[in-house]
């Protein structure tokens, strides 16, 4: 029967310790204002309770109220420790008799424990609970058996009392400190979960907008990640390339030299710098740089590798458009150099074939002579004025006079390649305000545009003439393999060609000279239906 109540208590005592503990970790842990006051009182409902359930012995009761005092003297100090002792007391003197050994025992135990307490403030509550138990168990001794007489002859009661208290504050102990091991263990794992959550926000932050390519392959040359940029540059969904081979994806023609490099990166763990091919959806080939790190696993081993990729086909096309320029410069300064050279000698034979006319009379064929030497003049000099660098200026200018001119510069091409120009203009010069020379270099590319659209030979119809709004209307009509209609919007984008040798600038430079004299520029064409480039100019007054 003595056994049972001592279970009941201490198990009493447990869930009283245990509920509060539990209760609040259900809600925010925001501290509670004047904690040691509610801690004190409610600890003082504790002892309360169990002294009513207190064991009744030989006209002596005893219960467990001292553990909840000791332990709320270890964890919130004299104060909370005294409100809860005073419940203790109030109760006790209710509920039994013997009050001077009630009052003298509770005052020798407050005061000895408030006393124990500023000395051992800076210990852990661990250590304050064995010494206030101690002390507890001193007090006791000194006050119950020795001046108080009570059962000085039957230690065993005393033993099992104090026993029953100690037991209750190992229980209780154990209950506070393991919440509170675990309130701090939530916590540390809260801030870790809140670090893990912010770095991979911040990773997928730059994962998620980043427009190179990031992957990752393991040993079969399969992808184990891709970054969602594959969507936007190759065009492939998600679940195109989970799982999947990358060489799958690569030029045939780098994939040999991506699997050698990947299998050596393998053995050297070394980095590399790769360049190659993959293709888009649409079956394009898109160019790439990549920069390939090895990651090795716990057993040193390479296991990954990272590949991050970049776009580099706008800076080939560029580097390729440089060396073309830089070619096309060279050219330029070789055939100004040349013409100038072919003029000397030139001027000579004119000199002499004039001399010969002059001596012998005038015949066909010094006639001939001298007009296609004049035609040789005229190719020179344009070439000259060409190659040369000029400053910009407007001059009142007549359209036809550099229709015509242009149709005579590319008239020999014209010829060898069976392509006849057929220029129908109405009765007048055309007067516009504009730069000679970029004003050729209009014409010229779209004559030339429209002689590379005919490989077989035709004829181009060139149609100047007047529009409705005081503008001229040049239109230039080939018979070419045209343009599908799809690829009109196209026109005048920098480097877009269609041409193995082309730079794609042409139309661009055309499109944005034409703005600067304030006219428009247009393409009607159909796949092999020819093309019609339509020029508008505004009239000089
Ligand atoms: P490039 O001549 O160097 O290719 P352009 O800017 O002059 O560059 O022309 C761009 C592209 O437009 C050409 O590659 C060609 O495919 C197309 N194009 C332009 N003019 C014509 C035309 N008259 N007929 C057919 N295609 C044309
Ligand atoms: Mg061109």
């Amino acid at each position: 029967m003595f056994l049972l109540d001592y279970i009941v208590n201490l198990s009493i005592f447990s869930l009283l310790v245990s509920s509060p503990l539990v209760i609040r970790s259900f809600f925010n842990h925001k501290p509670i204002k004047h904690a040691r006051l509610w801690i004190g009182v409610y600890g003082g409902i504790v002892s309360v309770i169990l002294i009513m359930l207190s064991i009744h012995e030989q006209g002596y009761s005893y219960d467990i109220r001292y553990a909840p005092i000791i332990l709320i003297f270890a964890y919130m100090g004299p104060i909370a420790g005294i409100i809860t002792g005073s419940f203790g007391l109030i109760a006790r003197l209710i509920s039994s008799g013997h009050w001077e050994t009630a009052i003298s025992g509770w005052a020798a135990m407050m005061i000895g424990f408030t006393i124990i307490y500023y000395f051992t403030k800076r210990y852990t509550p661990f250590i304050k609970s064995i010494i206030l138990s101690s002390s507890y168990i001193l007090i006791y001794i000194i006050t119950v058996p020795i001046v108080f007489n009570v059962f000085r002859d039957n230690p065993f009661f005393h033993i099992q009392y104090i026993l029953f208290v100690i037991l209750g504050v190992i229980l209780g102990f154990l209950l506070i400190e393991s919440y509170v091991k675990l309130h701090r263990l939530n916590n540390r794992l809260s801030d870790m979960y809140r670090m893990v959550e912010a770095s991979e926000s911040k990773y997928r932050l730059i994962a998620e907008n980043t427009s190179d390519l990031i992957m990752v392959m393991d040993k079969e040359h399969t992808l184990t990640y891709f970054s969602p940029s594959h969507e936007m540059v190759l065009g492939y969904q998600n679940c195109e390339l989970e799982d999947v081979k990358l060489c799958r994806f690569i030029h045939p023609d780098d994939v040999e030299f991506f699997k050698n490099t990947i299998d050596r990166m393998f053995d050297c763990k070394e980095s590399q710098a790769l360049e190659f091919r993959l293709s888009h959806k649409q079956g394009r080939w898109i160019e790439f740089e990549s920069r390939c790190v090895p990651v090795s696993g716990d057993n040193g081993e390479v296991e990954h590798i990272v590949i991050i990729s970049r776009d580099i086909s706008e800076r080939k096309k560029a580097e390729e458009f440089l060396l073309q320029s830089e070619k096309l410069s060279i050219v330029g300064e070789l055939a100004a150099g040349v013409a100038h050279e072919i003029r000397n000698p030139l001027t000579t034979i004119k000199g002499f074939i004039q001399l010969s006319k002059w001596e012998n009379g005038a015949d066909e064929i010094n006639d001939l002579l001298l007009s296609e030497l004049a035609r040789i003049e005229t190719i020179t000099s344009e070439m000259l004025t060409l190659g040369k660098p000029q400053a910009v200026q407007l001059h009142r200018m007549s359209l036809r006079e550099l229709v015509e001119n242009t149709l005579e510069l590319l008239s020999p091409q014209a010829i060898m390649q069976n392509i006849q120009f057929n220029l129908s203009v109405e009765d007048s010069a055309f007067f516009i305000t504009g730069e000679k020379n970029q004003l050729k270099q209009v014409l010229l590319n779209i004559l030339k545009n429209a002689m590379e659209a005919m490989p077989e030979g035709g004829t181009i119809h060139i149609d100047l003439q007047k529009g409705d709004e005081g503008e001229c209307i040049l239109a230039i009509k080939d018979e070419g393999c045209g343009i599908p209609e799809e690829l009109l919007p196209r026109l005048g984008e920098p480097f877009y060609t269609l041409k193995e040798k082309g730079t794609g600038l042409g139309l661009m430079i055309c499109n944005k000279i034409i703005k600067q004299h304030h006219g428009s520029i247009t393409y009607q064409s159909k796949a092999q239906q020819g093309t019609l480039v339509e020029i508008k100019l505004p009239l000089a007054l």
